[in-house]
C-alpha cells in the first residue's frame, strides 16, 4: 500500500453545517458518507481512504455502515476499520459511526432477520471487524415480520446499556411499524434516535406519512441513496460512462434503469439545475435538506471529487417556490 500520512484540516468545522438529530442531543453534518458501495475488498483501498479523508476534512463526522456492506460482505468495516488504525482513531470522539443488521449476512437462521440472536451476535462482529468498542449509532436494518418487534427494540435496548452502542437507531420501517417501535423503545427508556429511509427526487415515500410520524415522534431522519445511486447527477447524462454503478459495478443498479423517459426528465433537471448556478447533485440533496425533518443526506461517492462537488450543497439550500413547481412538472 502506498505510504500516506494523514493530518485531519484544522479548518474542517468551519464551513460545514449540522442539524440537531430529532430531539436528541446529536448533532448530525448535513451531508454524511455511506460505505455501502466503493469500500469493498473488491474496491481500490487507497481511492476509499482518500474519499474518507476529504470527507473529515471537510467536517463530515458520520460515516455509515452496516454488517453486510462490501462486496465480500464484511470487508466495508473491515477497510474502514483499517482506515480507522491508520488515520482516524485519535479523532474516535469526533466521529459518529454507525452500522446494522437486519439483512442476510451469514448462513443459517440467526444471520438474517430482527431476532436478539442476530442483531446481539452481528453487533459483535461489527465491532471486531471495525476494531472499536462501540458504535454510536446500531440499527435494526429493516422490519422482520416473524420476530415480535418487542423482541427486535429488546435488542437495541440492550445494545446501549451494554455500551456497545451510544443510540438505536431503525430503517426501511414503514410509518406504522415505525410508531409501535418507537413507542417500544421509548418504553424500554431508549428512545429512538434516527430512522434511516430511502428518498429522493425519484423515490418519493417518506412524503405518504414516514415524514409525519418522524416529525411528530421528534425523531431524526437520515435519507439514503440521495442522489437515486448516481441518477440525479450529470453522471449518465451522455451515456453509462465505464467504470459507473450502472455499468455492471453493482446488483442494484443496471442499465435498464437508465431509460429515455427517465434521462429526458434528468436532462430537464438539470437545466434547472444551471439556472440555479448549481449542478444536478447540489440540487437534488438540497432539494432534500430543505425539508427541516431532514437531519441528514447520506451520500455515496467513489471519488474525492464527487465528494467535493456533494458537500458543496451547502452553499445553496434555498428553493423559489416556482423552482419547486417546476420541479413538480418536471417529476410528474
Ligand atoms: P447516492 O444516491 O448518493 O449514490 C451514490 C453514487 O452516485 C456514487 O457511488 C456515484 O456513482 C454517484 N455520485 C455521487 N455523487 C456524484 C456526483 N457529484 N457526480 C456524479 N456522480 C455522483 O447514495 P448510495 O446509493 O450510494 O447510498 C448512500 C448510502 O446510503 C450507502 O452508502 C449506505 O450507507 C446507505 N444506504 C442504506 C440503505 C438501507 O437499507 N438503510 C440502503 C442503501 C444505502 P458511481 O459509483 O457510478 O461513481
Amino acid at each position: 500500500m502506498k505510504h500516506i500520512s494523514y493530518t485531519p484540516d484544522a479548518n474542517r468545522y468551519t464551513t460545514m453545517q449540522y442539524r440537531q438529530c430529532g430531539k436528541s442531543g446529536l448533532k448530525l453534518p448535513v451531508v454524511s458518507l455511506g460505505l455501502w458501495h466503493n469500500f469493498g475488498f473488491n474496491d481500490n483501498f487507497l481511492t476509499g481512504r482518500q474519499v474518507i479523508h476529504a470527507a473529515f476534512d471537510a467536517g463530515i463526522t458520520h460515516f455509515d455502515l452496516a454488517n453486510n456492506y462490501g462486496p465480500p460482505y464484511g470487508s466495508a468495516e473491515e477497510n474502514f476499520g483499517r482506515i480507522l488504525k491508520l488515520d482516524l482513531l485519535p479523532f474516535r470522539d469526533e466521529l459518529i459511526i454507525s452500522t446494522k443488521a437486519g439483512y442476510d449476512m451469514w448462513p443459517g437462521p440467526y444471520g438474517d432477520g430482527g431476532s436478539r440472536k442476530y442483531l446481539i451476535a452481528s453487533c459483535e462482529q461489527s465491532l471486531k471487524r471495525m476494531g472499536l468498542d462501540y458504535v454510536d449509532i446500531f440499527y435494526s436494518h429493516r422490519f422482520d415480520p416473524n420476530t415480535p418487534l418487542e423482541e427486535t427494540m429488546g435488542a437495541l435496548d440492550y445494545l446501549v446499556r451494554s455500551g456497545k452502542a451510544l443510540y438505536a437507531g431503525i430503517s426501511n420501517y414503514n410509518p406504522e411499524q415505525t410508531q409501535k417501535a418507537s413507542a417500544i423503545l421509548e418504553n424500554l427508556g431508549t428512545p429512538c434516535l434516527i430512522h434511516q429511509n430511502k428518498y429522493s427526487m425519484l423515490v418519493r415515500t417518506p412524503e405518504e406519512g414516514l415524514l409525519t410520524v418522524l416529525e411528530q415522534k421528534q425523531i431524526g431522519s437520515i435519507v439514503f441513496s440521495p442522489l437515486a445511486q448516481g441518477l440525479l447527477t450529470d453522471r449518465y447524462l451522455k451515456g453509462i460512462p465505464q467504470g459507473s454503478r450502472a455499468a455492471g459495478q453493482s446488483i442494484f443498479l443496471s442499465e435498464q434503469n437508465i431509460t429515455p423517459e427517465l434521462m429526458d426528465k434528468v436532462q430537464k433537471l438539470n437545466q434547472l439545475a444551471q439556472r440555479r448556478q448549481q449542478t444536478l447533485a447540489q440540487m437534488a440533496l438540497a432539494w432534500l435538506l430543505r425539508h427541516k425533518t431532514v437531519t441528514s443526506v447520506l451520500i455515496g461517492a467513489s471519488s474525492v471529487e464527487q465528494l467535493k462537488v456533494n458537500i458543496k450543497t451547502i452553499d445553496n439550500l434555498n428553493f423559489t417556490d416556482a423552482e419547486l413547481s417546476e420541479i413538480e412538472t418536471i417529476l410528474k
